[in-house]
């Protein structure tokens, strides 16, 4: 039976993604050696970094003076990282779910920390409005998750405060266009949307660094991994090729506007769905905020008894990954750029079979 990967992370990746990965390990480059076993300081790896680099650039239009990083530790060793880097007296967070909190809770430990915003009250079902005017304006950076993985809701635009931004995009880098000139930092776990576990990608403004006072361990601070290009110690050698090959799938297929583009209509086709069928309901309350990553819904309250016949009902069909976080309960499909419509239809006709049987 064919299998619908709608895990959040990780997640579905384009099968020639894959494909070409597992040659790599067999054989990297007709070097006779398998990816795993050359160094990462090898003449052929230092062309994969490099490229991964220039099309991280291209496809989201980086501007001069920024550097790409491949790090290890994933996007919570980032949530210290930027205040250690980055927070000299004060710094913003918005808190929209459990992994902008973590992230607010690490910086506490750096100095004060103001949360400008919060839906936590509410079970994160809407990203609070107005958030803007209450950025102080000496903070030395406001803090976003643009996509919350576990709520769905997302950002789906980069907010304009007075003082530079730093996001986690975790879950929905290179599914939009960025202004990236209004950040200092973008980090990310790359399990979602680009690359297996173990890479961490960071985009950094250079001239951000080097601004507080604070001694950084050498392996925390930016501006060691800048400076040696992500080699200053061996970096995540597998993931990064097979980021590469994510890259160069993304700038094949039309880059960030057409994954835009097919991201609006795979979430438009199960948000429909999600209304129209008696049996279901979204969670979050403020439609424009509904993620088109991240697709939560749960039974409407007539029908809860039928959550787990639901589960079984679709996972027998096929659907992988659809049970909703264990926080919120209900269903989650996550949609990730390489999900086809045609996996987003499947779930819709489970949705609808199931409708007819009850
Ligand atoms: C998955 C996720 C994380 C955690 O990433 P790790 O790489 O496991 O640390 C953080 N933020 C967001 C938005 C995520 O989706």
């Amino acid at each position: 039976m064919k299998k619908h990967n709608f895990n959040a992370g990780p997640s579905i990746l384009p099968r020639e993604v894959i494909e070409k990965t597992a040659q790599a390990i067999l054989d990297f480059n007709g070097s006779g050696l398998s990816l795993m076993e050359i160094s990462h300081r090898a003449k052929d790896f230092q062309p994969v970094v490099d490229e991964a680099v220039a099309l991280f650039k291209e496809l989201l239009d980086i501007p001069d003076g920024y550097s790409v990083l491949f790090l290890g530790g994933g996007a919570s060793l980032e949530f210290c990282m930027v205040p250690y880097n980055f927070l000299e007296k004060k710094a913003a967070y918005l808190n929209t779910g459990a992994w902008a909190k973590k992230a607010m809770k690490e910086a506490k430990a750096f100095g004060e920390t103001v949360e400008v915003a919060s839906s936590e009250k509410d079970t994160y079902t809407y990203i609070p409005k107005g958030f803007e005017a209450n950025v102080p304006a000496d903070a030395d950076y406001f803090h976003i998750t643009t996509n919350n993985t576990i709520y769905g809701t997302e950002l789906h635009a980069d907010p304009t405060v007075p003082v530079p931004m730093v996001a986690d995009m975790s879950s929905d880098i290179f599914s939009r266009p960025v202004d990236v000139s209004k950040y200092i930092c973008i980090y990310g776990g790359a399990q979602k949307n680009l690359a297996p576990a173990g890479v961490t990608f960071v985009i950094v403004k250079n001239d951000a660094l080097g601004k507080v006072s604070r001694h950084i361990p050498t392996m925390l601070n930016y501006q060691t991994h800048v400076d040696k290009g992500s080699m200053f110690n061996t970096p995540p050698v597998v993931p990064i090729y097979a980021a590469l090959q994510t890259l160069r799938w993304l700038k094949a297929q039309g880059g960030v506007e057409e994954m835009q583009r097919r991201a609006k209509m795979r979430s438009d086709m199960l948000y429909g769905e999600i209304d129209r069928n008696r049996l279901f309901r979204g969670t979050v309350t403020d439609p424009e905020d509904r993620s088109y990553m991240n697709i939560c819904f749960v039974m409407a309250d007539e029908y809860k008894e039928l959550e787990a016949d639901f589960l079984k009902f679709a996972t027998d069909r096929g659907m992988v990954g659809v049970k909703g976080h264990r926080s919120v309960g209900g269903f989650r499909a996550s949609c990730y750029n390489a999900l086809p419509a045609e996996s987003v239809q499947a779930l819709i006709d489970c949705m609808k079979e199931f409708e007819k049987a009850h």
